[in-house]
Parts: structure tokens; sequence; C-alpha cells
């Protein structure tokens, strides 16, 4: 009778053993079949408590090792951006999936890595997190923002003498007088008309043309300082920007670059092209009492630029050549 209710009570206990084992083996296959990292590791010590197959071959067998010694190189206490404290709240209960994405220091791969405290077999909440590689797509982003950046730079720079063009012109001085308005400065703007240019491209050709816009932009960047900016902001005409620089001394540096230009060499069938360029400057000083930010009803960049705009017209007038000070127009100017 004994021997009937023992093995009927191993048949059983056999039974739900067997049981146990299939679903433990289904589980297993699905977790080591799986095509992410999932691990699991304590809350307080970091020992890992399973590393499923993916994980295994990308980082060998854990023998051990805390989590961050095991998944980062030579990483002997917890990272410094360890999110263990962020999976439980003040009453220690879980807080959810946490969603981010980590280049990883041994793989150098990107993962995508979800994290949450789950209730352990035993009773306790340990860390599970699933990393999936997400490397490709990381560096298609990459790429993409590169490009996006490129794309936006080459919008404000005008292709053929490279330097900034009149997008950025305008975009640089809203800025620029936004941060004069809240600093007691000056600066001085300069317009710059090639003489005759027209003749230039008749006699010589539209791309000796070409090259003698770039030739004059390079003169006047290498005479500039690093704080100044230089724009091409229409077909032969630039704009200099002289930030804390006042007309005069904006004037001095005009006959530096007008000297200069009429120095360039450039050849066509062994005869030298003579260029030169005319100037108009204007100057701005913002004072601490100023805080009228428009001027004449339009903004001040609109009026500097007339105001260089009427100071080249006078230097066209007067000659060519030469350079001129709005502050220094007759009224009949
Ligand atoms: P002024 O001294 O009065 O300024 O005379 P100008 O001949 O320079 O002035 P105008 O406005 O009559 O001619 C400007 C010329 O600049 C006409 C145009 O074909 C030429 N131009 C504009 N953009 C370019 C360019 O990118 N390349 C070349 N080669 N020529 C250009
Ligand atoms: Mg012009
Ligand atoms: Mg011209």
């Amino acid at each position: 009778m004994k021997e009937h209710i023992l093995k009927f009570f191993n048949r059983n206990i056999d039974a739900n053993a067997q049981s146990l084992q299939f679903e433990f083996d289904c589980i297993a296959t699905i977790l080591n079949s799986l095509d992410a990292l999932v691990y699991v590791s304590d809350f307080k010590t970091y020992e890992l408590i399973f590393v499923n197959n993916y994980g295994q071959k990308s980082w060998g067998v854990p023998l051990g090792r805390k989590c961050y010694q095991y998944l980062q190189f030579g990483q002997e206490q917890p990272c410094s951006f360890c999110n263990n404290s962020k999976l439980l709240n003040e009453e220690g209960k879980p807080t959810g999936v946490h969603i981010w994405e980590f280049q990883n220091t041994v793989t150098q791969r990107w993962y995508q890595c979800r994290d949450q405290a789950v209730k352990w077999v035993d009773g306790r909440y340990v860390r599970l997190e699933i990393a999936v590689d997400i490397t490709e797509n990381k560096l298609a982003q990459q790429k993409l923002e590169t490009m996006y950046k490129e794309a936006e730079a080459l919008a404000r720079v005008d292709p053929l003498t490279k330097v900034y063009n009149r997008r950025a012109f305008y975009e640089y001085m809203s800025k620029r007088l936004a941060h004069l308005k809240h600093h007691n400065h000056t600066l001085s703007l300069v317009m710059v008309d090639v003489d005759e240019f027209k003749k230039v491209n008749d006699l010589y050709g539209h791309s000796k043309g070409d090259e003698a816009l770039i030739e004059i932009a390079n003169t006047i960047q290498s005479e500039i300082r690093e704080s100044d900016q230089l724009f091409r902001i229409g077909g032969e005409e630039f704009v200099i920007v002289l930030p804390d620089c006042d007309e005069l001394n904006a004037f001095n540096l005009v006959e530096r670059v007008r000297l200069n230009i009429g120095q360039i060499a450039l050849m066509h069938n062994d005869h030298p092209i003579q260029l030169s360029c005319s100037f108009g400057i204007t100057d701005y000083w913002s004072t601490s009492t100023d805080d009228s930010f428009d001027r004449w009803g339009i903004s001040i960049t609109e009026s500097l630029m007339a105001e260089a705009d009427k100071a080249l017209y006078s230097a066209k007038l007067n000659g060519r050549n030469q350079a001129k000070l709005f502050s220094q127009l007759s009224i009949t100017e």
C-alpha cells in the first residue's frame, strides 16, 4: 500500500519536474535565440544573475564578474551613467521601462537599452536590460546630421569666393547688433564695390571676372582681423563688418585693402588686369541710453547699409578707387 502511494507521488513529482524543465527550456531557447543582449543584475551588488547567449558571444562568459566589469572596458566601479537609481522609486517600486542609447566601451557598438526593475524568482527586485544593436541606424543618423550641418553651412557661403553670403550677413548683423545693444561698443560697416567690373568681363571674359572676384575676396580677407567678417552680398559687391572699430580706424584698414587690391597681379595673355574697388564706410555706436533698436523706422542693418551705400556712391562719383566716410559727406551728397 505504502509503495503504491510513493510510486504515485514520485510519478507526479517527475511529471512536475519534467513540466518545469520543459518551461525552462522554452524560455531559455527564446532568450538565447534573441538578437539582443538580455541580462539581469542585482541592484545592490551589481552581480550578474543572467546573461543570454547573445551577450556571452559579444562580452564572453560572465565568470562571477559584476555588470560594470563585464559590460564596460576597464570599469572597476559602478558606471557614472548607471541608471539603477531611476528604475525604483522612493518606495522601492518599479518606475517602468527606461530607454536610452549608448555606445558600449567593449564592442564600440551603439545599443538601444531598455531597462526596468523586475521581481526576481526569489522575491527581490533586479535590473533587467534588453539592449538592441542600433549601430547601423546610429551611423546613418550621424551621417545625416553631418550632411545637414554641411548643407546649413554651405547655404551661408558663396560658392565662388568661399566667403559668407548675403543670408549670412543678415544673420550675423542681427546677432551682432543684439550683442551691441547690451554692451557699449561700436562697429563699422564697409560697403565694397568693384570698379567698372563689367569692363573686366567684357574685355577678358566672365571666367577672368570670376578669378578677379576670388582674388579681391582673398585680398580683403588677408587684411582684416579675425574678428572682422567679410560677406559677398551681391555680384561684385562685398560688405566688411568691423566690430569694436570706429570709422576712422575702419578708413585706415580700408586704405590698406584698397592699395593691396591695386597690387593684384591678375594676368590675361601676358597682360596685367588692373583692378580697383570703391568703398563706403559708416559706423554705429550703441549707447546704454539707446533703447530704440530701429532708426528711422527701418532696421539698424538697413540704415547702416543705406549710409555706407551713400558713401560708396559718393566715392564712385568722385572718380572711383577710393573710400568715403558717411559722416563726412556734405548735405548735398
Ligand atoms: P561701377 O564701377 O559703377 O560699379 O561699374 P561696374 O561695371 O562694376 O558696375 P555694373 O553694376 O554695371 O556691373 C557689375 C557687373 O558685375 C555686371 C555683372 O555681369 C558682373 N557680375 C556680377 N556677378 C558676377 C560674377 O559672379 N562673376 C562675374 N564674372 N561677373 C559678375
Ligand atoms: Mg555694383
Ligand atoms: Mg561695380
